[in-house]
């Protein structure tokens, strides 16, 4: 990974200025919006160990094989772009907040997209996410 590169989330940012912070103190997180950001990044450079910090303990994938699974698909895709359509919300003082959000990617060559609707709350003094509705 490149620093100087924009950061994937479209933040228009730098990576070394946006989700890699995120990426090196989850605690620097201070809205779940950020949160949603860090973790689309984290899949587009294949970070499964932020991925998996940045789950909910109640929800996120613990065997190790689910994990590896997730984190062979994320890599078998090519991450094209975020969208955020809309927050419920997941401000610095929020306990919980809700992110809509658009990730387009290629997968096997064809233009693909996840529409999600996602939970986040904090855990242990940060923001996770708990899980996503896709039922739009
Ligand atoms: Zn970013």
């Amino acid at each position: 990974m490149q620093k100087q590169l924009i950061c994937p989330c479209g933040s228009g940012k730098a990576y070394a200025q946006c989700c890699e912070i995120a990426h090196n103190n989850i605690y620097s997180v201070k809205t779940a919006e950020q949160l949603m950001r860090s973790r689309y990044t984290a899949f587009t450079i294949d970070n499964p160990e932020y991925l998996h910090k940045s789950h909910h303990s109640s929800s996120r994938p613990n065997s190790k094989r689910e994990r590896e699974q997730n984190a062979a698909w994320a890599k078998s895709v090519v991450w094209l772009h975020l969208d955020i359509i809309n927050k419920y919300e997941g401000n610095e003082n929020d306990k919980t907040g809700t992110v809509e959000f658009k990730a387009y990617f290629l997968e096997n060559n064809k233009a693909n997209l996840i529409h999600e609707n996602s939970s986040f709350a904090k855990e242990n003094g940060h923001w996770v996410y708990i899980d996503g509705c896709y039922n739009f």
